[in-house]
């Protein structure tokens, strides 16, 4: 019923004039930010580490433990950022809804934050790519989430999208699921360049960042086929491993 009520909401406001989380019109005093009214705002990212963008507890810190004690080795994208953090219950529902639920129509509104920070960074930019999916998986879901936030992105900032990657063998077991260390070895070598990216600052588009895993093994491809920076951006990230280990 709620995905109704959303649905005929966007088709009144277009505009982005509703509570990407409660679906509610946003008047100008209800507005919280690009996506969330007042009373539905999760907490902002607002302070993260400085490589891969994890949200941190004080503004005092600038790296996360990890990043902190093994710098950039092993992390192949540049860095990563993030508007919210995948903590919230409103943040994992909208996540979940775009994935599972036929939730295409939040890309747009997704997006706009994602845009915001992109905007805020200092990155130069040649394409905008995405996290693919295996075509069997993206056949039975209908479409990639990561693609449709990516168009978006595309469409507004005036860069090429580009399908860079292509996903090559399908991981049956669910990543969500499993552990840091099993998470990365069950997704080594999954991905394959599908186009040039030689001397190319890339974008990696992707709804949510819970490990650095996906983002990292996709960077990993990219930087092998010579792309000069890759840069993530997700909706949302985890909490770093200062507050809490993920
Ligand atoms: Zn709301
Ligand atoms: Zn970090």
């Amino acid at each position: 019923m709620n995905k109704i009520v959303k649905t005929i909401a966007k088709l009144v406001y277009p505009d982005g004039l509703c509570c990407i989380s409660c679906g509610n019109e946003m008047f100008v005093d209800d507005r919280a930010d690009v996506c969330f009214c007042k009373k539905c705002l999760p907490q902002r990212n607002a302070h993260y580490c400085k490589i891969c963008g994890v949200g941190l507890p004080k503004s005092t810190q600038d790296y996360c433990n990890s990043c902190l004690h093994i710098g950039k080795e092993g992390i192949y994208f540049d860095a990563a950022r993030a508007p919210y953090l995948y903590r919230d219950d409103s943040v994992k529902a909208i996540v979940h809804d775009l994935k599972y639920n036929g939730g295409q129509y939040l890309a747009e509104y997704m997006s706009k934050a994602m845009i915001e920070v992109v905007k805020a960074q200092d990155w130069k930019i040649d394409e905008i790519t995405y996290v693919p999916l295996h075509w069997r998986k993206e056949q039975k879901r209908g479409y990639n989430q990561s693609k449709c936030l990516a168009k978006y992105i595309s469409e507004a900032l005036n860069i090429p999208l580009t399908d860079a990657l292509k996903k090559t063998v399908y991981t049956r077991t669910s990543a969500a699921r499993l552990g840091k260390d099993d998470r990365k070895k069950l997704l080594e070598g999954t991905f394959a360049l599908n186009k040039d990216v030689n001397k190319k600052n890339i974008l990696l588009v992707d709804d949510v960042m819970t490990s650095k895993a996906t983002s990292n093994e996709c960077s990993k491809t990219l930087k092998e086929g010579k792309a000069k920076h890759v840069y993530v951006i997700t909706f949302a990230t985890s909490v770093g491993d200062n507050e809490q280990t993920y």
